[in-house]
This record gives structure tokens, C-alpha cells and sequence, in this order.
């Protein structure tokens, strides 16, 4: 499906939430680089799927009601073997029959484990006087506790995009510290300047959530995505 049928089938579903494997298509199609990802609807097919990928493969809830995956046990990573594959999707199903009895799930998405990077964030919310905003950040405690992130107003500059990941106390950790090697940089700005672009291209999306994305020494990588559509307007011309 292209992305403009994947966000009319939610709509006409009376969803906002897209979820992660339709999040990642859609911007997959927007140019920006995702992780590969394929739905499974029984243990069996996530078994084969992960032999297709080679293990070590990541599974993770695949529903239209459950935003925040691992807070509701839905997310299973470094699984080795078929095995640990077929496990981990029993025991994500039984995890989120205890916590969402009323989530209707779609089955899990399956990905390959991504090689370590540092973890960085991207996401867009739509400010009442500005518009959309895109945020940058480190992941993990650097946003959650120390909310170290910085702010630009779409659509950016190249010059935003490189201030804004500068701007960061944590900046160190990607120009490379105590013989860590630095990240690549121009390439989060020119992430960042993708997402900038999908979001002028695509009104219709509310939020916008890249958490986290790997960066590494040559590339970065989103390996979880998530987007909300606005609210419908008008049904007819839905
Ligand atoms: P959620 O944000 O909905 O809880 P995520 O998809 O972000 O779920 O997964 C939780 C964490 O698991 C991520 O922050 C990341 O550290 C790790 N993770 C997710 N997908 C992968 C992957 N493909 N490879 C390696 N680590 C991953
Ligand atoms: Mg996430």
C-alpha cells in the first residue's frame, strides 16, 4: 500500500494512531531511512520470518491501541533463536492479554536486533502559534530526566538542523569522547532535514515520533516510529 492508503484505511478505521509497522512504512516511502520490518500473525510465521532476517531479531506488540510497547511488555529483544523467538511471542501475548485485555492486536512485528549506536530522538508536535516543531535529543535519561533537547520551527534550514544538534549539552557524546568515535553528523542533520520535509508534505500528521534512532559512525537508523493523524475535520472528504 502506498503511504497515502495506509493513512486512509486508519481513518476510515476512526484511528489516529498509526502503528509501528505502519508508521515505518510510511516513512520508509517519505525517504527516511527505518529499520526493516515484516507482521506476524502466529508464532510460527514470526519463527520464519526471523530465519529470513537471521537472528538476532527483535519482536515487538503490533496493535492500533498500545502507543507505548514495552511499558506493556510488548517488546522482546536480542532473541537468538527460533526458540527464543516463539517464546518471546507467547509470552508478549500473554503480557498484554494481563495488561490491555481489550487491545485488538494485529499479531508482532519482527525486525533484526540493529547494531549498538548511540541513541538519539527526533520528534514533531504541532505548537497553537508556531505550527509543527521539530525537537531533537538524546535518548533515554538524556530526554526523559535531563530533558536535554533543542527546538526549530519547520520548515528547517540546514543551518537549524546543524544548530540544533550542537545546542545540546550532550553534543559531546556524538563529536566523540574519551576515544569513543564520533557519530556522523551530517547525516542526523540531513535526517533531520527529511523529517522537516515529510512533515511540510504531510498536514495531516499530528505527532511525529522517531524513538530512538541508532546513530552510528556511518549512518543512523530509526528503529521504532510512531505517528497520530489530526483529528478528521470533515468525514466526507476523509
Ligand atoms: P516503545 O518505545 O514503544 O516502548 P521501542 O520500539 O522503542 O518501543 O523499543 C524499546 C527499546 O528497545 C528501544 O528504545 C531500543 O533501545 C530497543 N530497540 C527497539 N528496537 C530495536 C532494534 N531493532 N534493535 C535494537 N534495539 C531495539
Ligand atoms: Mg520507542
Amino acid at each position: 500500500m502506498t503511504k497515502h492508503q495506509l493513512i486512509k484505511k486508519a481513518r476510515n478505521e476512526g484511528r489516529s494512531l498509526l502503528t509501528e509497522i505502519e508508521s515505518n512504512e510510511i516513512l520508509r516511502q517519505g525517504g527516511i531511512r527505518v529499520t526493516e520490518i515484516k507482521l506476524a500473525t502466529s508464532r510460527e510465521e514470526a519463527s520464519s520470518i526471523s530465519k529470513r532476517f537471521g537472528c538476532p531479531v527483535v519482536l515487538k506488540i503490533a496493535s492500533p491501541d498500545i502507543a507505548h510497547k514495552s511499558d506493556a511488555g510488548g517488546v522482546k529483544l536480542g532473541l537468538k533463536t527460533p526458540k527464543q523467538v516463539t517464546k518471546a511471542y507467547d509470552d508478549i501475548m500473554e503480557a498484554i492479554r494481563q495488561k490491555h485485555p481489550q487491545a485488538m492486536i494485529q499479531g508482532v512485528s519482527v525486525q533484526k536486533m540493529a547494531r549498538p549506536g548511540i541513541e538519539v530522538i527526533i520528534g514533531m508536535s504541532k505548537d497553537v502559534q508556531f505550527g509543527p516543531v521539530l525537537m531533537f535529543g538524546l535518548g533515554g535519561i538524556w530526554v526523559e530526566v535531563l530533558k536535554d533537547v533543542s527546538f526549530r520551527i519547520v520548515p528547517l534550514t540546514k543551518r537549524d538542523a546543524g544548530e540544533m544538534i550542537r545546542e545540546i549539552k550532550g553534543y559531546p557524546l556524538l563529536a566523540g569522547y574519551r576515544g569513543q568515535p564520533p557519530v556522523d553528523v551530517s547525516n542526523l542533520e540531513e535526517l533531520l532535514l527529511k523529517v522537516s520535509d515529510f512533515v511540510e508534505q504531510h498536514p495531516e500528521v499530528k505527532e511525529l515520533d522517531l524513538n530512538p534512532i541508532f546513530a552510528y559512525r556511518e549512518g543512523a537508523i530509526a528503529v521504532d516510529a510512531r505517528l497520530i493523524l489530526e483529528e478528521q475535520q470533515d468525514k466526507e472528504s476523509g
